[in-house]
């Protein structure tokens, strides 16, 4: 087993829950992808192993609860990235309104910038900052080009 999946197996085992193999499948899935997916892109992936839809939204509920996954809600729709082990823990979103594609925008300055309002807003306003969660909408670059 992967050292990764090792590690998500144990805490959900600490947190009272079976690791089954229908959560290893998804988890699996979910680490592979390295991007956003909603729970039918998901259920896509894993149907030919026999795992119901239903099936995919407890799991992702469960791991968005215990802090596996990150759920970012696009009208309407939840979207489901690893944020254990990501490389990007902290990087803000970019939502077209043209393609609907979701951009990561993650970049080391930003990033840094980021920790500093966190620290600043944390200071004067006494509270703990565990995420964050922004997202931009706009125009992605290849949809401008297309409309040029
Ligand atoms: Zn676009
Ligand atoms: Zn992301």
């Amino acid at each position: 087993m992967d050292d990764k999946v090792l590690s998500i197996k144990n805490l959900i085992e600490r947190k009272g829950y079976k690791f089954t193999k229908q959560k290893r499948v998804i988890l699996e899935e979910l680490i592979k992808s390295n991007t956003h997916l909603n729970s039918k892109q998901i259920y896509d992936k894993v149907k030919d192993r026999k795992i119901g839809l239903a099936t995919v939204y407890r799991t992702l509920s469960l791991f968005s609860e215990i802090g596996i996954v990150k759920e970012i809600n696009i009208d309407g729709v939840s979207y489901y990235e690893l944020k254990m082990y990501s490389k990007k823990p902290l990087h803000i979103h970019f939502q077209c309104v043209k393609c609907n594609s979701i951009i990561d925008i993650d970049d080391n300055n930003l990033n840094l910038q980021y920790l500093k309002i966190c620290r600043e807003i944390e200071n004067k306003n006494n509270v703990d900052i565990y995420d964050i969660d922004i997202m931009l909408v706009g125009i992605c670059d290849k949809c401008k080009k297309a409309y040029c």
